[in-house]
C-alpha cells in the first residue's frame, strides 16, 4: 500500500511541476514514505532520515532549498517526536492526509515553519487525488480498503491507518478503467484487510458490494486480463469471494491469506478470532473451489506466551496447508498495542531459533511448489526487461517471477511459457509458439 500511496503522491505533485527521480541530489523535495508495523522498518528511517539529510545540507551550501518530508505510519504515529529527534525534518504528514501535499508545499515555500498533518480528515482523501494516474507499465496496484477495526493484539494498523474504509464501487471502477486505457493489464486491489471491503453500490439505492462482487463486476471490464487482491483476512472470507474464484478466469490462483500462528491458544491471545482448525476447513473450501490455486500467508513467531508446542502447532500446520510461499516475522513489540504489554515475551534467542525453523519447513514447501512446475506451460505477462542482454521478465499466475531469454518486444504482452527450471523465488522458460497477445 505504500507503493500505491507514493505513486498517489507523485499524481499529486506532479501538476505543480514535480517529477520523480533517482537521484537524491537532485531532488528539490525528498518524501521518506515510512511502515511501521514492526520497529525494524521503524528504525530504519531515523537512520535513513540521517543519510538523506547530507543531501539537503549540500544544496543548501548551494544556497538551494530541499523540503524534507516524512510520510506514512511511522510519521502518523511519531510524528511530534520525529521533529524533534530530527531537525533537518520540514514535513510530516500521515497516510489520510498526502492529498493535502499542494497547501502542505506552499505553507513550506511561505517558510511559515515546520508542518505536522496528522489528522485524520473528515473528506476522503480519495475523493481528492487527481482522476489520472501516472502509471508506466501493464500491472498497477489499486487501493479499495483502508484501515482496520480488527484490533490485533500485536498490530498497529488500526491506530495508523485509522478506521476501516471502504471506496465507492464507481470510484473503483472509474480509476480501474482508466488504468486499462494507460496499457495496464493486471491490477492488484488493496486493503490492510481487502475482504472486509463493504463498498457502495453503483446506481442509485443505499446497497453495498463485497469483495466477490465487485471482482466479478471489474472483470467484466475489457482489457483487464488479471485480477489479484491482498492482504485477506480468513474471518471475511465469504462464499461469494470464494465461489469467484472458481468462475472469474482473470482472477489469478494465488491467495495470500494470513494465519499468524497454528496454535488455538495463541490465536485467541491474538484475538484473531478463529481456530486453526477454521483455516484449515477453509483453505479446503478455496482448493475445492480452485484446485492449483497457490497458498500464501504471514506468520508471527514468538508472540508473548508461546510455547515449543504452541510453535510445534505452527509448524504442523505449514505441513497441512503447504504454502506456495510466505512471510514470517519475529514478534515485535509495538507501542500501544496490547501485547506489548504482556509480561510472559519471548526471549529474542528463542524466537530467532523458531523463525530460523520455520522458514527452513517454508522455503522446502516453495521450491518445491516451483519444482513442480517444471515441463508446465504456463502464461506469462511480461513487465519489464532483465538483468542480462535479451532478458525478460514477467510473472507466472501464481505471482513467481519468470525469467525468459527472447529478442521480441515482449513487455506488456501475454505469452504462454514452458517451465524449463525453478528456483526458490523465481522460474525460468522458454516462449511457446503459441499466440502472443
Ligand atoms: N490485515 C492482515 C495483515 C496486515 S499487517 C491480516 O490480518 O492478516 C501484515 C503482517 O505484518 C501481518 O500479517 C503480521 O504477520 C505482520 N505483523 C504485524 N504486526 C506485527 C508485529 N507487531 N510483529 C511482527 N509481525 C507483525
Ligand atoms: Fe492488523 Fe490485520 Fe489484525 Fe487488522 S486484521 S489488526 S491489519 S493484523
Amino acid at each position: 500500500m505504500n507503493v500505491y500511496d507514493s505513486e498517489r503522491m507523485v499524481d499529486v505533485l506532479s501538476p505543480l511541476g514535480y517529477a520523480p527521480t533517482d537521484d537524491p541530489a537532485a531532488a528539490d523535495m525528498m518524501i521518506l514514505n515510512t511502515c511501521h508495523i514492526r520497529e525494524k522498518a521503524s528504525e530504519k528511517v531515523y537512520s535513513e532520515l540521517g543519510r538523506l539529510k547530507q543531501f539537503k545540507e549540500k544544496k543548501a551550501e548551494e544556497g538551494d532549498k530541499v523540503i524534507m518530508a516524512v510520510a506514512g505510519c511511522v510519521a502518523q504515529a511519531e510524528g511530534d517526536e520525529m521533529m524533534k529527534r530530527q531537525p533537518a525534518v520540514d514535513m510530516v504528514f500521515g497516510p489520510q492526509a498526502y492529498h493535502h501535499l499542494p497547501e502542505l508545499i506552499a505553507k513550506a515555500e511561505r517558510q511559515e515553519g515546520r508542518i505536522l498533518d496528522t489528522d485524520f480528515p473528515v473528506e476522503d482523501k480519495f475523493d481528492h487525488l487527481p482522476a489520472t494516474r501516472l502509471t508506466a507499465g501493464p500491472t498497477a496496484f489499486l487501493s479499495i480498503q483502508e484501515g482496520c477495526d480488527k484490533f490485533c493484539a500485536f498490530c498497529v494498523v488500526p491506530y495508523t491507518r485509522g478506521a476501516e474504509f471502504s471506496r465507492p464501487v464507481a470510484q473503483i471502477e472509474d480509476e480501474a478503467r482508466r488504468l486499462i486505457a494507460s496499457g495496464v493489464r493486471e491490477i492488484t486491489l488493496l486493503g490492510q484487510n481487502v475482504n472486509a471491503y463493504h463498498g457502495e453500490a453503483p446506481g442509485a439505492g443505499l446497497t453495498v458490494w463485497t469483495l466477490g462482487r465487485l471482482i466479478r463486476h471489474l472483470a467484466d471490464i475489457d482489457g483487464l486480463d488479471r485480477l489479484r487482491y491482498t492482504t485477506s483476512h480468513p474471518r471475511d472470507m465469504d462464499a461469494e469471494l470464494i465461489s469467484a474464484h472458481a468462475d472469474v478466469p482473470q482472477l489469478m490462483p494465488y491467495l495470500h491469506l494470513p494465519i499468524q500462528s497454528g496454535a488455538d491458544r495463541v490465536l485467541q491471545a491474538m484475538n484473531r478470532q478463529h481456530t486453526a482448525d477454521m483455516y484449515r476447513a477453509l483453505i479446503d473450501r478455496i482448493r475445492d473451489a480452485r484446485p492449483d490455486i497457490a497458498m500464501s500467508s504471514d506468520f508471527i513467531v514468538g508472540f508473548p506466551g508461546e510455547s515449543d508446542a504452541d510453535f510445534e502447532a505452527t509448524m504442523q500446520l505449514v505441513r497441512d496447508v503447504t504454502y506456495a510461499q510466505a512471510f514470517s516475522f519475529k514478534y515485535s513489540a509495538r507501542p500501544g498495542t496490547p501485547a506489548a504489554e504482556a509480561e510472559d515475551q519471548i526471549p529474542e534467542e528463542v524466537k530467532t531459533a523458531r523463525l530460523a525453523a520455520l522458514q527452513a519447513l517454508l522455503v522446502t514447501q516453495q521450491k518445491q511448489f516451483n519444482h513442480n512446475l517444471i515441463d508446465q506451460v504456463i502464461p506469462v505477462l511480461f513487465e519489464k526487461p532483465g538483468r542480462y542482454e535479451g532478458q525478460v521478465i514477467g510473472r507466472s499466475p501464481y505471482l513467481q517471477a519468470v525469467h525468459v531469454k527472447n529478442d521480441a518486444d515482449l513487455i506488456g504482452k501475454m505469452a504462454y511459457v514452458k517451465v524449463t527450471a525453478a528456483q526458490q523465488n523465481s522460474l525460468a522458460g522458454e516462449l511457446c509458439d503459441y499466440p502472443v497477445s
